[in-house]
């Protein structure tokens, strides 16, 4: 039986209408343009225009003709950190506050703001702030929560290595599964109690730097690998009244006699800011070259397996195959809410890479039940 908390589903927005509330909810953002952009595209025009009030975005396919395509919302350059937040990511903080796991994911080329948006952090500016921040933010926020009941684990996957951001010598972190109850969790990786925001802003900057030097020592780039903050939070529930069960009032308290007995609900969300999408062999490369290209991507071309196979309703969702599925694989399912931001540039110069990217969205949106994920 599953239990229901009164404030799990709150006020945010449209966005969020219960009706398919198991369906991943896909967002655009579309980069303002940089220097390249406007110096080198005389040639190129702009090959997508957003069209936010109809949640469409049109994508030139040559000087003829465009192809339009619908999602759950547009964000054009000018779109503020802050509406990005609101909109893609706190129903799902609040889900998670309301004790079910929840995923947020970035996805896009390189260089078309994946980190910008999930993963500034707007020391000198709060305006900045983007989703990591701004999540915690929130959940720190949270009155009914306790000072030891949010604790954060940082994390790097690169070339199928899970490696601790907080730890940097921690590398080849092992997922654990839990037969019964099929949680997944890192027994080996730092786990940190938040204190407050400061504290947080602190452990991210330091993870940030741990990945800069990790990267540099293997002479890669951030590009290469995801960053996956785990965000784990426990709330103990004394009060009958936070409890409703699918039977309605009756409450657990009541089946063991009346008393009220303090629970712990943990959740769990994962915030990730994905490898860029970009082709790795275009470059030609052959034999050993290719084997390394597709193995730093094997965790990314097994998430789109992964959402075609959803998206298709098969009944085999590989979720096995890499880590980063192995690691989604209870906050990416059943009653786990799921956002996923793709993010592209203006530039015709990167049209495959574009349209692929809205292809991986467009995908996404037809995810409807995911419950699948969890029964494989
Ligand atoms: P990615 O993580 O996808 O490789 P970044 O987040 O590093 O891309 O963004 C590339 C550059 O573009 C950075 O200098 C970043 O500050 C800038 N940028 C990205 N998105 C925006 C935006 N919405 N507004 C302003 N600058 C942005």
């Amino acid at each position: 039986r599953r239990s229901v908390t009164p404030n799990s589903r709150t006020h945010s927005d449209t966005y969020n209408n219960d009706e398919d509330s198991g369906r991943v909810r896909v967002a655009v953002r579309l980069r303002p343009k940089n220097a390249e952009d406007l110096h080198l595209d005389a040639d190129f025009a702009d090959c997508v225009e957003s069209q936010p009030e109809l949640k469409r975005l049109k994508l030139r396919k040559n000087n003829w003709s465009s192809e339009s395509y619908r999602f759950d919302e547009v964000f054009t350059e000018t779109a503020s950190q802050r509406r990005v937040y609101e909109v893609v990511a706190k129903p799902v903080v609040e889900s998670v506050l309301g004790g079910y796991n929840g995923t947020i994911m970035a996805y896009g080329q390189t260089g078309t703001g994946k980190t910008y948006t999930v993963g500034r952090l707007g020391k000198d500016d709060a305006s900045e702030r983007g989703i990591m921040v701004r999540a915690l933010e929130d959940i720190i926020a949270d009155r009914s929560l306790t000072s030891d009941s949010v604790e954060v684990s940082y994390l790097q996957l690169y070339m199928e290595s899970i490696q601790d951001l907080l730890a940097p010598e921690n590398i080849n972190i092992p997922i654990h599964e839990d037969p019964k109850t099929g949680e997944v969790s890192l027994p080996g990786a730092t786990v940190v109690k938040i204190q407050d925001l400061d504290h947080f802003l602190q452990l991210l900057q330091i993870g940030e730097a741990n990945r800069h030097a990790a990267n540099t020592k293997l002479n890669t780039e951030s590009s290469r690998s995801h960053a996956i903050l785990m965000v784990h939070i426990r709330r103990s529930i004394h009060d009958k009244s936070d409890e409703i069960t699918s039977h309605g009032k009756e409450t657990r308290s009541d089946l063991l006699g009346g008393n009220s007995i303090p629970r712990v609900r943990k959740s769990k969300l994962l915030i990730v800011d994905l490898a860029g999408s970009e082709r790795l062999d275009k470059s030609g490369s052959e034999g050993p070259l290719l084997e390394e290209a597709k193995f730093i991507n094997l965790s990314l071309t097994s998430l789109g397996k992964c959402i075609n196979a959803l998206a298709e309703n098969s009944p085999h969702i590989p979720t096995r195959d890499s880590k980063l599925t192995r690691l989604l694989r209870d906050s990416f399912g059943g009653s786990a809410r799921t956002s996923l931001i793709i993010t592209i540039g203006p530039s015709a110069r990167h049209h495959a890479e574009t349209a692929s990217t809205i292809m991986f969205g467009q995908r996404a949106m037809k995810i409807v039940n995911m419950v699948k994920l969890k029964e494989e």
